[in-house]
């Protein structure tokens, strides 16, 4: 499918990287204007110059998505530099897993603390709340727009060892279903994506025969790449996808089914 973004201004958090790094890559090759987000000063240039090397046309905007000053002196960064915003990406996220309880032989060994379980609601679920609280009046002022969450399969199933990361999966298809409500009469859609298990940053942190057990239950029988996801992304901020509201949209090769 043809999907035409011109005119369009995209923000893409967390875009230094991973899915989101090949997101803010698609869009761009799509015609938007691309501002990527990130709090990997370094990493974030990097990547824009190696896109804006493509000829797209994308810029790094240091943001932690943690801090409502340092969110909004991005979204004012971002308006002077395109004139305003038409499409969010929530997509930074962290993991920090631990099992709620560790045990042996009867006995408390260890288990999630205070600041695993802090740390990921900030960045994945307040994160997200903070971004798009500040970027909806730019939408508005364009007359409507479109926002993509990032959720992700364990929210639908949940995952050993990720009580905080689930929990704010889970949290994100709550927001994108309470927001897709309350924003769809202003024209502006919002979905989640639930992507299944992609070779980034983040899954190679995962014990291989963790990742060896997802691909033995899924019917693609391989990883999924960050531009299977960013695909995802791109049809749903696109006007093809004009009429879907509030869904999730599991990008998995199938690993919720099963194989
Ligand atoms: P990644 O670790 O490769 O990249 C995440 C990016 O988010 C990094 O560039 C990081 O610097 C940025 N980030 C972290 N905290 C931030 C903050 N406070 N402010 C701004 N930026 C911040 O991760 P990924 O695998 O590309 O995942 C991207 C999103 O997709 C995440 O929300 C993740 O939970 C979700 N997801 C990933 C998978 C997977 O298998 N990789 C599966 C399901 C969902």
């Amino acid at each position: 499918m043809h999907i035409d973004l011109t005119q369009r201004v995209a923000v893409v958090t967390g875009g230094a990287n991973g899915i989101g790094r090949a997101t803010a890559r698609r869009l761009a090759h799509s015609g938007a204007r691309v501002a990527i987000w990130d709090r990997v000063v370094a990493v974030g240039e990097a990547a824009a110059a190696a896109l804006a090397g493509e000829g797209l046309e994308v810029c790094f905007i240091e943001a932690d998505v943690t801090q409502r000053a340092s969110v909004n002196a991005a979204v004012a960064a971002t308006v002077a530099r395109f004139g305003g915003i038409d499409i969010l990406i929530n997509n930074a996220g962290i993991t920090r897993d631990a099992q709620l309880v560790k045990s042996k032989d009867g006995a408390v060994t260890g288990g999630m603390t205070d600041d695993e379980f802090d740390d990921v609601i900030a960045v994945n679920l307040k994160g997200v709340y903070t971004c798009t609280q500040a970027v909806v009046p730019e939408l508005l002022k364009r007359g409507g727009g479109r926002i993509v969450n990032a959720s992700s399969v364990v929210a639908l199933h949940g995952n050993f060892g990720q009580t905080n990361y689930v929990a704010t999966k889970a949290g994100v298809i709550g927001m994108t279903q309470v927001w897709a409500r309350e924003l769809g009469k202003r024209n502006i859609t919002v979905n989640a994506i639930a992507p299944g298990f992609i070779a980034t940053d983040m899954t190679a942190k995962m014990p291989a025969s963790a990742l060896d057990a997802m691909l033995a239950h899924t019917p693609a029988g391989r990883l999924g790449s960050p531009e299977d996801v960013a695909n995802a992304y791109c049809f749903l901020v696109s006007d093809a996808a004009a009429f879907i509201n509030g869904v999730v949209l599991s990008v998995d090769g199938g690993l919720v089914i099963g194989t």
